[in-house]
């Protein structure tokens, strides 16, 4: 058995679309002996694997239920100590809200090298989704990367900061917290008329775009069961798609 260093990637498989795999992640899945993959990795991503490659599926969803990192930790330096080429692959950007670090520590604690090959993150094929520039000259110079929870619960932001006119921020796992996110930064001074976007499944082909306010967002998320991601300061623009607005 070859034990050529790395033997472990990890591989960012954008937020669901095929063409938004990069060229690299598509290499190391095709000549890999074991994918450890996520749930939120999309089905079109997942048919690019080869047949005879070993698929481990090690689900994890915000708040349902869902493999321990331990075990994970545990599966993936299993199959890289086999001398096995493993690919961690991951949903959009692996170093975005996807506990890269505790898996890196496993490695190498167990003294294993690995390499990461980034992806594309949801917030970018969201903007995209919705016709909108993350950025903008003249309106915002930050682009907040945001959590709606974190290990201890609903996760605590700079809400003041957030409340300001013109910011823009990509939330991630916003769907259980959208109420308190919406409390929170109504509190802190935004105004209830900022423009919110959700992208529920950006990039896959059941994707939707809801086009509301902070005041309608809790009402507008609730509907999605899919991995929904939510752009606060943006509006969808008319022309990009064709939009379901809620102003429930
Ligand atoms: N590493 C991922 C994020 C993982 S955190 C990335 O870079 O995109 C999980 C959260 O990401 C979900 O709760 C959701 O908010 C968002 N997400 C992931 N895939 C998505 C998709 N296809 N559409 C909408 N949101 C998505």
């Amino acid at each position: 058995m070859t034990t050529a260093p790395p033997n472990v990637t990890f591989v960012g498989a954008g937020p669901g679309a095929a063409e938004h795999l990069t060229l690299g992640a598509l290499r190391v899945l095709q000549t890999a002996d074991v994918v450890i993959h996520d749930r939120l990795v999309g089905p079109e991503v997942l048919d690019l694997i080869p047949r005879h490659v070993m698929r481990v599926d090690v689900g994890t969803a915000g708040f349902g239920p869902s493999t321990s990192q331990a075990t994970i930790n545990a599966t993936l330096v299993a199959h890289a100590l086999t001398g096995a080429r493993v690919v961690r692959l991951k949903g959009g950007d692996c170093g975005i809200f996807g506990r890269l670090d505790e898996e890196i520590a496993a490695l190498e604690a167990a003294g294993l090298p690995f390499r990461i090959l980034p992806g594309l993150t949801t917030a970018a094929a969201a903007a995209a989704a919705i016709g909108q520039s993350l950025t903008g000259r003249g309106r915002n110079v930050a682009l907040r990367i945001v959590t709606g929870h974190d290990m201890q619960g609903y996760a605590e932001q700079d809400w003041r900061g957030l409340a300001r006119k013109q910011e823009v921020a990509a939330i991630y796992m916003g769907k259980k917290s959208a109420r308190f996110l919406q409390g929170r930064l109504i509190m802190h001074g935004a105004d209830p008329a900022t423009p919110v976007s959700i992208v529920e499944n950006a990039s896959r082909a059941d994707q939707r775009i809801i086009g509301t306010t902070l005041s309608h967002l809790p009402a507008a998320i609730a509907p999605c069961d899919g991995p929904a991601i939510i752009l606060f300061g943006l509006a969808p623009r008319q022309a990009a798609v064709s939009l379901q607005r809620v102003q429930a």
